[in-house]
């Protein structure tokens, strides 16, 4: 049956889903094979915290073209224009279940949530924010690695963001990572990483160098090679939770740790 204006085809199994149900009820996961599509940051943040409850910070912060690279600055002027959003994070304070959190959101919807200066920026002034604040923190990342666009000031963003979750670690304060597909390069290597407790949505991209780039010096990878249920058999995941079921979650664990 031909796709009418009102449903979406699944990008994993091709069913045809009404577009409604499927954003508003389904939270964008297939009913019919489960697969989790992208989500933005402003659904995130819906599903996740309290209505009314998240206070933005730094929503000022954009990335400059330091290195003068080639359509850059377009593609900034784009993916803002098509997400509402200034960088490629949400940040702020908002609550969970009553509890007050750190929270940063990523959205894959700019630039591929690839993280740049704005993004190591805007996760370190949350993380700090947390510290001061006393505040728990959640950061859900999607990351399509660091921004080859700046260049080292990309890169760097991984020892300030490390750098900072070890303070506020040190604080005595808990921090949730939530990995969402695709998360990889120097956010998997640095802040996404470095959570007390690590979740995954089903099926998420998680790892460092891409696939094509570790298949081009090895023979063969597993199937499943670099998917949240691999992670998850080997150690690096505490658990891969629904995202029906990921605020639940997020406030069970915030309970448990509450002081
Ligand atoms: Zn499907």
């Amino acid at each position: 049956m031909a796709a009418t204006m009102e449903s979406v085809s699944c990008r994993k199994c091709d069913a045809q889903l009404a577009k409604q149900e499927f954003i508003e009820k389904n939270h964008r996961v297939c009913p019919e094979c489960n697969h989790h599509h992208f989500m933005s940051a402003f659904e995130r943040l819906e599903l996740l915290v309290d209505d009314g409850s998240f206070e933005s910070h730094d929503d000022g912060l954009y990335s400059l073209d330091p290195l003068e690279f080639p359509d850059y600055v377009e593609k900034l002027e784009r993916d803002a224009a098509k997400t509402g959003l200034k960088s490629e994070l949400l940040a702020g304070i908002a609550k969970v279940g009553g509890h007050p959190v750190a929270i940063a959101i990523g959205d894959v919807g700019f630039i591929g949530g690839t993280c740049g200066s704005v993004m190591g920026e805007k996760v370190t002034r949350c993380i700090e924010r947390a510290t001061e604040q006393e505040l728990p923190l959640i950061i859900v990342s999607v990351s399509g690695g660091m921004r080859m666009q700046e260049g080292t000031l990309a890169l760097m963003q991984m020892a300030k963001t490390a750098a900072t979750c070890v303070k506020h670690s040190e604080a005595g304060l808990f921090f949730i990572s939530v990995l969402t597909d695709p998360t990889f390069g120097g956010a998997t290597a640095s802040f996404s990483s470095l959570g007390h407790v690590i979740v995954a949505e089903p099926g998420a991209r998680i790892g460092f160098a891409g696939p094509l780039a570790i298949a081009s010096i090895r023979e063969k990878l597993p199937d499943n090679f670099q998917t949240a249920e691999f992670l998850l058999e080997h150690g690096l995941l505490d658990r891969i939770v629904h995202r029906s079921e990921m605020r639940s979650l997020l406030i069970n664990l915030l309970e448990f740790s509450a002081p």
